[in-house]
């Protein structure tokens, strides 16, 4: 049986008490299952001492101290009880222009730390059309993911995010979904071996709300879900666990 996940990315919303609010109701009917919100930075020592969700950074610097005005450190995170790092977000990628030489900076910080990672990769709309989101997907990990020993891939998560489904409202199918999903497994297992390939979660991202959580987690590849906007209500966010957990 391979792990659930359900990760909420709050990026650059909410104000403190809207973000503590959240996070206690969250945690009302989150328990005991892994359930991970990724909030802005600035909340992350108060909602880490808090609640029984796991929160994480959306955002990171790979070195380890020193002058890189406005960066933190993974020791700065774990200092604040946090043990979870978002990688490799495409607003990240395309925004703040991280490279693929970044990011495996960032994986291999991140995993010598004894960071839980969730690696975000996913193709823009012009390589779908092209036929050549497979391919793509496959680079970003060869990139900056896959070099990761053997004995650490129980620190990692994928999140399949494809570009144009993200805050679009366009969501990829469940065809589509589980076709990405079950590649990435494949690709896993030639790249690294079966045992990793099995246990990995693979997690969908892209527009996932409580109107299509359903069908997207019914697809065997598919262990969960990286929730942008939906994870912004309590109640959408709330139906979407259901649907993964199977609480009906
Ligand atoms: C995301 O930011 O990772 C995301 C999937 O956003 P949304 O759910 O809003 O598309």
């Amino acid at each position: 049986m391979r792990k659930k996940i359900l990760a909420a990315n709050w990026k650059m919303n909410l104000l403190r008490d809207e973000a503590i609010e959240l996070q206690q109701q969250i945690s009302l009917f989150a328990q005991n299952q892994n359930v991970q919100i990724y909030a802005p930075s600035l909340y992350l020592s108060e909602l880490s001492n808090e609640g029984n969700v796991a929160v994480g950074a959306q955002n990171f610097y790979f070195e380890k101290f020193g002058a890189y005005t406005g960066e933190i450190s993974l020791n700065q995170l774990k200092s604040c009880g946090v043990n979870h790092v978002l990688i490799g977000h495409s607003e990240r990628r395309q925004l703040f222009f991280e490279t693929e030489e970044l990011l495996k900076k960032k994986v291999d910080a991140a995993i010598s730390n004894g960071f839980n990672i969730i690696f975000c990769c996913g193709e823009p709309l012009e390589v779908r059309e092209k036929n050549e989101h497979f391919e793509f997907v496959l680079n970003q990990l060869k990139a900056s993911l896959l070099h990761v020993s053997d004995d650490c891939w129980n620190q990692v998560a994928i999140a399949y995010e494809p570009i144009w489904a993200i805050g679009t409202g366009r969501t990829a199918s469940t065809e589509q979904a589980d076709e990405m999903h079950l590649y990435i497994r494949k690709s896993i297992e030639k790249e690294i071996g079966l045992e990793v390939s099995k246990s990995l979660p693979i997690l969908y991202g892209g527009s996932c709300n409580e109107t299509n959580a359903n069908e997207l987690f019914s697809c065997d590849n598919v262990d969960g879900g990286l929730i942008g906007g939906a994870s912004l209500k309590c109640e959408s966010f709330k139906e979407i666990f259901n649907a993964l957990y199977e609480l009906y």
